[in-house]
């Protein structure tokens, strides 16, 4: 019999695996027995759950090369990108599993009490709902703090990487988390919203497109129940007269190609000042043109597929009606099944898709302005807010210009990344709250005041 979900590799077009949906009994008893497990994870001592965080750093690197091909065969990654990426789940544990007593201690405030201060304490059970295009750093981000902070993790993820989600789950069971704090869920989105409203999910972390933001945080908010939202993106990278090519070109295209484009802090708008304009354009095109596309299970492949060859029916289509509007395709736009070319367009306006829209693909959109006030002007133009980039070897001009950047982050000379240590999210259609760093640590917490007199 047919099963609920067929995860496909989107390079070969073969089937790797079928699944079935959870039943909702099923759901019904993970939740209660995370619920259970929950009641005494509280109560373990932070050095017992930090040292289960460097054990999970532990089976990461001994499957490096399993979980990797893993995320290459169900989403389309570049190998070496998947390699990147468990590398970068190493790092995020050995960053909470040094920072976390730090960070979670209680927060001495002195008042006319004889103590008072702030107890960080758990939620409870919280549902993590992640997408495809990092499968195991969006998963281990929101996880990884948020366990290691007392809670307990349910995921749903994205159906066509169901392969690494029951992964995940095994590199939690190896490391000896007890049975019952992070549990997978395989299941249709539309289970989603009886999950949120069981009374033992005390809060939601999604991560993905703002359709399904604005879906989950009505029915969060019909439940009085917290979110984390980290949607989509439409950075812009300003591009400035006195910009150091040199330097920085081969960074202005990883901002764009890096997980061939599917990325929601991408650099998606290039917004170039007309005296380099030129030079970027040639400079950009060469690279552009240089990167390796193939089998995402080569180890030289720079530009895999799509994950899904919908994905890129999204991607052709927001393509063709801007080139309907007068945009200019000046490189690339070859398109086969999941795969899509690395493109350029010229010729941009703000009311084409490709200026309005989020391009979750390797499409570039380059517009010219005349000065760098139109720059920052367009730049936020945007109903998105993750962040934007800046190349100018001006820095204190730059820097004059935070306050006026809406956006979550604003990077100089360099592309908009995560970073453990940094604040993690955005403004505006791309969602609220902070993953990673003390923010990420303390999202899934109660701000307990405690006064003795
Ligand atoms: P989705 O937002 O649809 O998927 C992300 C997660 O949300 C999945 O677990 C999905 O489950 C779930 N989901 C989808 N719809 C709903 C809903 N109505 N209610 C509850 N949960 C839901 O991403 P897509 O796969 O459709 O990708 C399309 C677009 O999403 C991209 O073009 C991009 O703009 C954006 N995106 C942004 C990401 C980011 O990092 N910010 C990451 C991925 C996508 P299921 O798989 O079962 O549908």
């Amino acid at each position: 019999m047919k099963k609920d979900i067929t995860t496909t590799n989107p390079y070969s077009n073969e089937d790797l695996e079928s699944y079935n949906y959870f039943t909702s009994n099923e759901i019904s008893e993970i939740l209660l027995h995370a619920d259970k497990t929950f009641q005494t994870w509280k109560t373990k001592g932070l050095s017992k759950k930090t040292g289960l965080v460097k054990k999970v750093a532990d089976n990461l690197w001994d499957n490096r090369d399993k979980y990797a091909k893993l995320i290459s065969s169900e989403m389309g990654k570049p190998i070496k990108e998947s390699l990147a990426e468990i590398d970068k789940c190493m790092y995020l544990c050995d960053f909470y599993a040094k920072t976390s007593s730090d960070l979670l201690a209680d927060a001495l405030i002195e008042t006319d009490a004889q103590e008072s201060f702030i107890s960080y304490d758990p939620l409870g059970v919280i549902l993590g709902v992640m997408p495809w295009n990092y499968p195991f750093w969006q998963v281990l981000r929101f996880a990884i703090p948020t366990l290691t902070a007392g809670n307990c993790v349910v995921l749903k993820h994205a159906s066509n990487v169901t392969g690494c989600a029951l992964a995940i789950q095994d590199v939690f069971e190896d490391a000896g988390y007890p049975m019952g704090c992070f549990t997978t869920i395989v299941a249709d989105h539309s289970a989603i919203e009886s999950i949120i409203k069981n009374d033992i999910v005390k809060a939601i972390s999604l991560t993905g497109s703002e359709k399904a933001g604005r879906k989950i945080a009505e029915i969060a908010g019909s439940q009085l129940k917290k979110l984390v939202l980290e949607l989509g993106g439409n950075n812009a990278c300003i591009v400035l007269n006195d910009a150091d090519l040199d330097s920085h070109l081969s960074t202005m295209v990883n901002a764009r190609m890096l997980n061939t484009g599917q990325s929601c802090i991408a650099a998606k708008r290039f917004i170039v000042e007309a005296e380099i304009y030129d030079t970027f354009l040639e400079q950009f095109t060469k690279k552009v043109a240089a990167l390796k596309s193939g089998d995402p299970l080569l180890e030289d492949t720079e530009i895999g597929t799509l994950a899904r060859p919908d994905l890129a029916d999204i991607l052709e289509d927001q393509v063709n009606r801007s080139v309907e509007q007068g945009a200019h395709i000046h490189y690339g736009n070859a398109r086969d099944h999941a795969y899509y070319q690395p493109t350029i367009i010229t010729e941009v306006t703000t009311n084409m898709p490709v200026f309005t829209e989020e391009t979750f693909g390797p499409v570039a959109a380059i517009i010219k302005v005349s000065n760098k006030e139109e720059a920052y002007k367009l730049a936020s133009d945007t109903s998105f807010g993750l962040g934007t980039m800046i190349f100018t070897e001006n820095i204190e001009d730059a820097k004059q210009n935070i306050i006026h950047i809406e956006d979550g982050a604003f990077f100089i000379n360099e592309m908009v990344k995560s970073d453990p240590r940094l604040p993690f999210g955005g403004t505006k259609n791309s969602g609220y709250g902070r993953e990673l760093s003390k923010e990420g640590l303390l999202a899934f917490t109660n701000k307990k005041t405690v006064y003795i007199k």
